[in-house]
């Protein structure tokens, strides 16, 4: 190796991503059209019809660079929770933001702290930055707050919490995440990643901008990936007090997040209708999904989000054996769970066909 660079950016293991459904049609001489992915927790009903209306509009004006500032878009996630405009960052996507808190708050050397069988864009953020990573052991495959809270050393910048967490499904409720966030030290800053928040039922919804207001040391991060059914364009945003929001925008790209995400974000975050049937259909393929494992006598941890994680032995065969029926699940290996595997929640006929694959692939037919 010639090129000087820091070991800790030698020793970064890049993202695995879900297998593009592009990908195995090519390498497996599959159509298109009859491949089932359900890897990456996207939204089964499509891009919502008044985001795609928004950004045909925006199209005539893509000679021009985004406006930097996103007003349009701060002023509508300003009044769609409540919050003023300045607290506000705009991502390139979520994980845009989960980066900007690593780069803006740690220095190499220091430490972060999240929990076994979380995000895995936690570890490569803080490894970005140079920074020591405190794993926390899981507990119930979800996030031990309290052994979280005590795993803080002084040099501890900050903490991730996913909220349910990828890829497990758990949720922490309001008063566990509360005491936790109180009882964090305030120069330590807490994210909390609530990218999977609008799959939660209403009754165990919290409203974490509450937190936000009580404690500067909080960025509460959001998606219109998942249940927006945005994916494909990368925006996203965090929330959090004027001090830690200017931190963030003084690192922020000008430009992260272009002008038909900007236009398709603002149409969405108003579609009621189009957010509570993405609601509906993840509730009922949940609950297909979950009964259908408990029919077949396999172990999953339930779920608060749009996928589900389920244990199935020796999962790389079945992975491979779901591949060559043309549908794409998630190996969590990378997790260290080799014998789960993650399925998003699909519509009701994808649905069927990963649930008649893998009968398949574990011989239960
Ligand atoms: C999918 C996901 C995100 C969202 O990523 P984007 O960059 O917004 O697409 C963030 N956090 C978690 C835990 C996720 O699973």
């Amino acid at each position: 190796m010639s090129i000087p660079a820091p070991s800790y950016v030698r020793g970064i293991a890049p993202y695995q991503a879900g297998k593009p459904i592009s990908e195995l049609a090519r390498e497996y001489g599959l159509q298109e059209e009859r491949i089932v992915k359900l890897a990456s927790n996207e939204n089964p009903l499509g891009v919502p019809d008044s985001a795609r209306a928004a950004m045909l509009v925006e199209l005539d004006e893509m000679a021009r660079y985004p406006d930097s500032n996103g007003f349009e878009l701060k002023r509508a996630i300003s009044r769609r929770y409540g919050v003023p405009e300045d607290w506000v960052t705009l991502g390139n996507g979520s994980n845009d933001i989960l980066e900007l808190a690593a780069h803006a708050v740690v220095q190499p050397g220091q430490s972060v702290v999240y929990a076994q069988f979380s995000f895995a864009v936690y570890a490569l953020a803080t490894q970005a930055v140079g920074a020591r990573a405190i794993v926390v052991p899981a507990r119930d495959h979800g996030h031990d707050l309290e052994a979280m809270r005590a795993a803080i050393e002084p040099d501890t910048r900050l903490v991730f919490i996913a909220n349910p967490n990828n890829p497990t499904g758990t949720f922490a409720p309001a008063e566990t995440v509360e005491r936790f966030v109180s009882a964090v030290p305030a120069d330590v800053v807490v994210v909390l990643d609530e990218a999977y928040n609008e799959y939660l039922p209403p009754e165990l919804r919290f409203d974490s901008t509450a937190l936000v207001r009580r404690f500067p040391n909080l960025l509460v991060s959001r998606t219109f990936s998942k249940a927006y059914g945005l994916a494909g364009l990368r925006v996203g945003f965090g929330l959090a007090q004027p001090e830690l929001t200017d931190l963030l925008n003084r690192i922020r790209q000008p430009f992260n997040v272009n002008s038909l995400a900007q236009a398709a974000a603002c149409a969405a975050l108003f579609d009621d209708a189009f957010l509570q049937r993405s609601y509906e259909v993840n509730s009922a393929g949940l609950q297909r999904l979950q009964s259908a494992f408990t029919a077949m006598g396999l172990e999953h941890v339930p779920s608060f989000a749009n996928f589900v994680l389920v244990r199935v032995g020796d999962a790389a065969a079945v992975y491979e054996q779901l591949l060559r029926a043309g549908v794409i699940v998630r190996p969590v290996a990378g997790y260290g769970l080799p014998e789960w595997l993650r399925v998003s929640v699909g519509l009701p006929e994808e649905n069927e066909r990963f649930l008649a694959a893998l009968a398949s692939a574990l011989g239960r037919t």
